[in-house]
Order: C-alpha cells, then sequence, then structure tokens
C-alpha cells in the first residue's frame, strides 16, 4: 500500500515500518475505531478480525443496536489503530522513559454484510483467529439465523495505512552510564532496576 500524505509518519520517520502492517493487524487482539458523529470525534474500542490474504479488509461486529456499527455501515469514512505493547523501557531520566510497541493506523470505508452464508464463515474465521485451539461442531455449537440476525459485520476496505515500531533501549543521557545513577543512589550493582529496556 502506498505511504500518502496523510499516513507519512513524520516523528521518528525511522521508526516507520510499513512492511509489517500485516502482521501488526493479525496479531492485535483490540482495534480502537474512530469516527466523526454530527461534527462530534468518538474513539470505540473493538474486537476484530483480519486475515493478511485479503490485507485491505478489516471487519469488525457488535450488536445490531450499535451506533458506532450504524455509523460504519452507511459508508462513513473511518481510523482504525491496532496497538501491540511489547515492553517498558525503563530510563535514568523521567522524560526517557518509554514504551516498545508496534502499531497500525489504517484509513477506510466501510459496508455492512448482510448475506447469512458470508456472515456465517466470517464469524468462523473471527473465533477461529482468537481462539485457534477451538473447532466448531466440536466445543462449541455453531451460531444459529437468529445470532447471525442480532450481529451485525462490517467490512472496512482499507485504502491507506501506515505502522510504527519502537523496539530501543533507553536514550536518555545517563542511560549508558550504569553505575552513576546507582552510585548517587547508594545502591549496588543488582538492586537497581534502572536502565532496564524489556
Ligand atoms: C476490548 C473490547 C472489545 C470489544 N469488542 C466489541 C465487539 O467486538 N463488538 C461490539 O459491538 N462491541 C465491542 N466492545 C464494546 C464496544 O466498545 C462498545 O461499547 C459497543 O460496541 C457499543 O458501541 P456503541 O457505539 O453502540 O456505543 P454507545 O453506547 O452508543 O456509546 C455511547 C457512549 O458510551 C461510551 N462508550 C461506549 N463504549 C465504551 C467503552 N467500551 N468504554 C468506555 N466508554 C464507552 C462513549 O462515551 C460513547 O460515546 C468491546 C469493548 C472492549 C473494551
Amino acid at each position: 500500500m502506498k505511504i500518502t500524505e496523510r499516513t507519512r509518519i513524520r516523528n521518528h520517520p525511522e521508526r516507520a515500518v510499513p512492511e509489517e502492517t500485516k502482521e501488526i493487524l493479525s496479531q492485535g487482539m483490540v482495534a480502537h475505531l474512530s469516527f466523526i458523529q454530527d461534527g462530534v470525534p468518538f474513539v470505540i474500542p473493538f474486537s476484530y478480525h483480519y486475515n493478511a490474504k485479503t490485507p485491505d479488509l478489516i471487519y469488525l461486529h457488535g450488536s445490531v443496536r450499535s451506533r458506532a456499527l450504524k455509523h460504519m455501515a452507511s459508508g462513513a469514512p473511518v481510523c482504525i489503530t491496532v496497538t501491540l505493547t511489547d515492553g517498558l523501557v525503563y530510563s535514568r531520566k523521567a522524560m526517557n522513559h518509554s514504551m516498545n510497541y508496534r502499531c497500525a493506523t489504517v484509513f477506510g470505508v466501510a459496508r455492512e454484510i448482510t448475506d447469512e452464508t458470508e456472515k456465517f464463515d466470517l464469524f468462523d474465521k473471527m473465533v477461529q483467529r482468537c481462539f485457534p485451539d477451538r473447532t466448531v461442531g466440536t466445543d462449541y455449537n455453531p451460531p444459529v439465523s437468529g445470532d447471525l440476525g442480532a450481529t451485525a459485520l462490517v467490512e472496512v476496505r482499507i485504502a491507506e495505512w501506515s505502522a510504527k515500531a519502537r523496539r530501543e533501549n533507553p536514550t536518555g543521557p545517563d542511560d549508558d552510564k550504569p553505575d552513576a545513577l546507582d552510585k548517587a543512589l547508594d545502591l549496588v550493582a543488582g538492586d537497581s532496576e534502572f536502565g532496564k529496556g524489556l
């Protein structure tokens, strides 16, 4: 997917990892959906389905009464972010405490899927993605028609995406001097939690 002015990472551009977008979306569990309704911005968390074999499609589901899903089904533009928190970064300087992460942001437009066969298939894949050790018909019963009717399924066609990753050690001025602050705080080696980059 091409990088556009909207998806170009300006702050720490060296952390741009567009080639990892599919992997991040495949590994994530929670998608934060943002949209504007009546001029008011909303961000709502959802579970979601994604398959790297159809990389430009992401699926959300929920109650047919869901305000967010109804809004999406109307064809409104949406933005979705998926974040993987990989670790906490300890520093000797307050400002340099940080987190290592991988994160993908996608922009697109949604449509509702109403065909029951398509819904059944996608809901099955959705369960398989989050619960890969479970088998329909053995570990749980397949959905009945009433369940499918009560659950809205929305497909977002991704038009643009970006991905960013921080995977560094702490970057504070003293983080490469393991003894300085330990001595100041009368710590002995091994006592200190400082400078630990997870
Ligand atoms: C990890 C996670 C996964 C979820 N997965 C799904 C899913 O797959 N499908 C699904 O339908 N719902 C899911 N939910 C619930 C979802 O976040 C919404 O609460 C729900 O979809 C209702 O959406 P709505 O637009 O109709 O909310 P409304 O009830 O219309 O929202 C009204 C207001 O309620 C508040 N609100 C709504 N949801 C939340 C929330 N989660 N936390 C705090 N405040 C909130 C906001 O201020 C919002 O403006 C999930 C929630 C979490 C935390």
